[in-house]
């Protein structure tokens, strides 16, 4: 997907409009997860900052010495060790298979939610029609169908919501009809590269040490985390209750721990997806072209106010790659 990822990138159109907001999602169905806590504060400006995690591509493959069963016990028991719930994002063709059920399962049986990501991880742009991109997403309903903690939170491949207006509207409206919200990524970044380069790495030199890609993916997310909360704090006004993404990697399995503490340690609070998603900044639906990136980027370019802080992508890792590069990584 990451090599994918670049490719589809370097093909898509760089026009984007500030335009006004509108409407308010439907309430979700199917979420009774999501509707178990009755609190819809958002919080105090003198709290900590909070953030739920959200992962992405749960694979059967993961490209590298580990397998996905060591991969996942590895990614469950670290959140587990927070004590707080998580949202797992779902892209069908990854977990098509028998085993897929059972690494779907071990994050039902824990108690996060099982979300959809669509079947195939197709880049809503030019290159992906609206049918296409419909079909692509209801047959991904009946991989995630079978799990009690299934919410129906909807999260766009590359965060990419629509090339056009008409696009990006309809599909609104399919999940709209269909009771879905959109299972937002606030702050966005590039665990994926830092991973895949790794892998590239212990092609060659298989005896490299982790440490190194954990301290700058660490570093990363925090810096990330930094940007778009403040970021979030100068368009809104406020802090909002942050979904961090990262995906299903051998590097994430290796390092979460560390990350989930390094969060800590640097004054964040790990909440209940849940909890966040009930924060009323994910109910937004900025009107923008191309629709997409971190909803908090999405926001602060609806405003028209923040041009100079906004890149597009909102992450690649092409800004990751000289300075990775310049470490050795
Ligand atoms: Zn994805």
């Amino acid at each position: 997907m990451n090599i994918d990822r670049r490719r589809f990138l370097s093909q898509t159109t760089k026009f984007v409009s500030a335009a006004s907001c509108y409407g308010v999602f439907p309430t979700l169905h199917h979420s009774s997860a999501l509707a178990q806590s009755a609190t819809t504060k958002t919080p105090a400006s003198s709290a900590k900052p909070q953030l739920a995690l959200t992962m992405d591509d749960p694979t059967l493959k993961l490209n590298s010495t580990m397998y996905w069963q060591d991969a996942n016990a590895r990614i469950l028991k670290a959140i587990g060790s927070r004590n707080v719930r998580a949202a797992l994002f779902v892209c069908g063709m990854r977990v098509d298979e028998s085993d897929g059920a059972k690494l779907i399962s071990a994050w039902d049986q824990a108690g996060h939610l099982i979300a959809n990501h669509s079947y195939s991880h197709l880049f809503y742009a030019e290159q992906t029609s609206y049918s296409d991109f419909a079909v692509d997403f209801l047959k991904n309903e009946k991989i995630i169908a079978p799990y009690r903690n299934r919410v129906a939170l909807f999260r766009y491949p590359f965060l990419k919501e629509g090339d056009t207006a008409e696009k990006r509207d309809k599909f609104r409206a399919l999940l709209r009809e269909r009771g879905y919200r959109v299972g937002h990524v606030t702050i966005d970044a590039s665990d994926w590269y830092v991973n895949q380069r790794l892998l590239h790495r212990w092609e060659t030199a298989p005896a490299t040490k982790v440490d190194a890609y954990r301290d700058y993916l660490i570093a990363h997310l925090l810096d990330r985390a930094a940007f778009y909360r403040q970021l979030a704090i100068d368009v809104l006004e406020r802090d909002v209750r942050h979904t961090l993404l990262v995906h299903f990697n051998t590097l994430n399995a290796l390092v979460l721990p560390d990350v989930m503490n390094a969060f800590e340690s640097a004054g964040w609070q790990w909440i209940d997806a849940s909890l966040a998603f009930e924060d009323p900044i994910f109910q937004r639906q900025p009107m923008i072209v191309p629709a997409g990136e971190s909803l908090i980027w999405a926001l602060a370019k609806e405003s028209g106010r923040f041009t100079e802080r906004l890149r597009y992508p909102g992450e690649d890792g092409e800004y990751e790659e000289p300075k990775m590069k310049g470490l050795g990584l």
